[in-house]
């Protein structure tokens, strides 16, 4: 047996070791701060994009002057471990200081081996393989030289327009809030020292994804309560987990850019929230203030300095006015201090002053990197991230046999399937869906295909939709022509496979859409195949929620696989014919039309809701006169090829008290003919509070796995913890009196119960 001794000393000597180890490296830096000068300091917070010095030239670019200078503290943007020996060699030998740079990248889902968008990967409502995509991201990234990665994006967003939806976690700051600890903990691993773990940034600080009608870069204006409750939470979650880094927004907040909002980055995260990283602006944030309106590049810079930004991403305004301004006393030399010791100490904690080329392994780049053991990940995680929206009759899954017609612009595009912000994938070896159905489909089975269609009818908006490499060919044939090839196919076929949708950038940045249907060319398409009385399974590819209103009526089987990642074809496959039973659900409501965003699932009740279930229109009450309330898919819905049934929702006690925990508890089980993972899901209602309250809140899920016919019990425990939200005071307080709680399948489809919180 262990003694107590035997326990407590080995972990005192780790503390005191990590303690001993932290205080070597303060000193260290306030040693190497004295030796600065202030150019050098400047330099430091200067993160310029990787420019020619990829080219091979690196010795005699303009960038490795810079470097040599000690004008640069990390790169951007630049891949492949040879390259960043090289440059890495250029400031550790040439610089007076030798002090090592950052190298920094967007791994966002993924490196070489690349899996579903962030949205996607939130739908399968999976942790811990949330977390095992961004460990693997780290390992690949790693070993090939980067040490720093500008993820996770935790934006939560509640306006499909906005085309970054693709990079966020959806709807709900609960749900988010896991999802950011996971992947900080996946990047970053327990030991930033270790040459497979690499940096975390979670980005983008603060409130990016609520832009004023979806509209990126758009003005962000939002009450402080909201922000507390609804949006803070998930980059909180990333804080609380040690991400090392964090990046500013582009949009304003509260008339102030967060790029330069002492508030936001100095307040509320350093002082409020204990952060001890150092935080990077967004691009080109700082020059971007001048067209905000908050002055000159020099103003702009010094108000960023000032507002508690560290690092300055490619303008290069600190490297060029910051010294003027610590002349004028604008900037106080301790600003400064403070801005670099955070730099260096990232440096520090990465090891980095021990080995430079410590992520510089060649071997590692050749024997770890988009492997066979990697890909087979990414398909299982692409299989467990598509939800199935519809499935009338049981179309799905598919038989291995006879004849079927696979039609579609997006059906045979590799450079489509690992969908935006996919930097370093290598696209022409994703797996496109046409040669993934060949593949799983197996011999018995006769593939026919046709594009059918192009993406749109506008050529100007397929190019701005395809762009980096992603294109799909528009096709010279007349529209009539591809319609006719595929009805011509389709006829021969007993069952359609539709792959259409949106192309990789018709979401991601930049990408903002006011119309969010599928395209008119392909919508015509999808009703001509409905058309022929063949059975049509829509294999839907979206960087978003889309408004699918008229395909939820007239499509019999829906299942969306967002953009799957590097494995698309075969994770698709593997799902269409059963070899994975769908269990990924929504993160984020399919509103009925635009006109009804924003749209979700945890809205308040307003004092006069509607009060009827059955959809008719009520005069005096918050409705539409042309819509209904209810969106067509909402929060958490998604189906499986087997069904739940739920029952025996009990509580442990009507009364908690405010030291304890109450269990809520349900029996589920598989009701039908497959084996199936259902993501059981727990909502509260704090039904009266000094302010309103949402109807209802994610408070808890579980995603279990059951047999055919297989029932088990769930059950959730419920801490005061749970309850507590930011009151008009912005204290972070529970109050007592009645919660509702509802458990089911989604935020719509629950069973309900109750207690009693009693507090001294
Ligand atoms: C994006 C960031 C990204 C940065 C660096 C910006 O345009 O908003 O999300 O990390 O570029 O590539």
């Amino acid at each position: 047996m262990k003694t107590i001794r035997s326990i407590i000393l080995p972990a005192f000597i780790l503390f005191c070791g990590g303690f001993m180890h932290a205080q070597n490296n303060i000193t260290e830096i306030e040693a190497l701060l004295i030796k600065m000068t202030l150019e050098e300091k400047i330099g430091q917070l200067n993160l310029p994009g990787s420019g020619d010095v990829v080219t091979g030239q690196a010795k005699n670019s303009d960038i490795a002057k810079k470097i040599e200078a000690g004008m640069v503290g990390g790169l951007l943007n630049i891949t492949s471990v040879e390259k960043i020996k090289e440059v890495q060699k250029i400031a550790v030998e040439k610089s007076r200081l030798k002090i090592p740079l950052l190298f920094g990248l967007d791994v966002i889902h993924g490196y070489r081996t690349t899996f579903p968008i962030p949205l996607g990967l939130s739908t399968s409502w999976d942790m811990e393989l949330i977390e095992r995509t961004a460990r693997m991201a780290a390992n690949e990234a790693s070993a090939d030289g980067i040490n720093w990665t500008f993820s996770p994006m935790v934006d939560i967003s509640r306006d499909p327009r906005w085309g970054r939806v693709s990079e966020g976690s959806g709807e709900d700051v609960y749900l988010g809030s896991e999802i950011a600890k996971a992947m900080v903990r996946g990047y970053q691993g327990d030991d930033l020292t270790k040459n497979n773990t690499i940096m975390s940034c979670v980005k983008h600080f603060a409130l990016y994804g609520a832009p004023e009608a979806g509209r990126d870069y758009n003005t962000v204006d939002m009450s402080r309560i909201r922000m507390y409750n609804e949006y803070l939470p998930p980059y909180k979650a990333a804080i609380d987990a040690g991400v090392g880094t964090v990046m500013a927004s582009f949009n304003e907040i509260d008339g102030i850019p967060a790029t330069g909002n002492k508030w936001l980055l100095t307040d509320l995260l350093r002082k409020q929230w204990g952060f001890e990283g150092f935080v990077v602006s967004d691009y080109t944030g700082v020059n971007e203030m001048i067209e905000h309106g908050m002055g000159d590049l020099q103003t702009s810079s010094a108000l960023a300095l000032n507002a508690g930004l560290d690092m300055d991403m490619i303008g290069e305004g600190f490297l060029t006015t910051v010294k003027k301004s610590i002349e004028q006393g604008k900037i106080s030399l301790a600003q400064l201090d403070n801005a670099v010791r955070r730099i260096l100490k990232a440096k520090y904690d990465l090891g980095l002053f021990d080995d430079p080329y410590k992520y510089c392994d060649v071997n590692r780049a050749q024997t770890e990197i988009f492997t066979k053991e990697n890909r087979h990940f990414a398909r299982e995680v692409a299989s467990q991230s598509m939800v199935l929206l519809k499935n009338e009759n049981q179309l799905l899954p598919l038989k291995k046999s006879g004849t079927i017609a696979v039609v579609g612009p997006l059906a045979n595009t590799k450079e489509n399937m690992a969908g935006t912000w996919s930097v370093a994938t290598i696209q022409n070896k994703s797996i496109a869906l046409l040669e993934g159905i060949k593949t799983v489909a197996g011999d018995k089975v006769k593939i026919l295909y046709a594009k059918g269609s192009n993406l749109t009818y506008d050529a100007e908006l397929e190019k701005r939709a395809t762009m980096f490499g992603k294109e799909i060919n528009r096709d010279k044939r007349t529209d009539k022509q591809l319609l006719d090839e595929a009805l011509k196919i389709a006829l021969k076929a007993e069952v359609i496979v539709a792959a259409l949708g949106e192309s990789a950038e018709l979401s991601g940045e930049s990408s903002s859409r006011t119309n969010i249907e599928i395209p008119q060319a392909q919508k015509n398409l999808l009703k001509a195949l409905l058309n022929t009385g063949k059975p049509v399974v829509l294999v839907l590819f979206t960087g978003r929620s889309l408004v699918l209103k008229e395909e939820s009526k007239t499509v019999p089987a829906i299942l969306n696989v967002w953009f799957p990642g590097s494995e698309a074809g075969l994770a698709i496959s593997d799902v269409l014919f059963g070899d994975v039973n769908p269990s990924g659900k929504l993160t984020a409501t399919f509103p009925q039309n635009v006109g009804q965003i924003p749209v979700f699932y945890n809205h308040k009740n307003t004092g006069r809701p509607l009060q009827n279930n059955d959809g008719k229109f009520e005069k005096f009450t918050s409705n539409y006169i042309d819509e209904r309330n209810e969106p067509v898919y909402p929060f958490g819905y998604g189906l499986s090829y087997t069904t739940f049934k739920y029952d025996n929702l009990r509580v442990s006690s009507d009364i908690m008290n405010e030291n304890d925990a109450i269990a809520v508890s349900v029996n589920v089980t598989n009701t039908g003919n497959y084996y199936g993972k259902e993501v059981v899901q727990l909502y509260i209602r704090d039904v009266i509070g000094t302010v309103t309250r949402p109807v209802r809140e994610l408070k808890g899920f579980q995603k279990v796995a059951l047999n055919k016919g297989e029932t088990k019990p769930i059950t959730f425990f419920i801490s005061i913890e749970d309850l507590k939200f930011y009151n008009y005071d912005l204290d972070f307080v529970a109050e007592p009196g009645e919660f509702e709680v509802f458990v089911g399948t989604n935020s719509d489809d629950t069973q309900k119960t109750s207690f009693s919180l009693e507090m001294n």
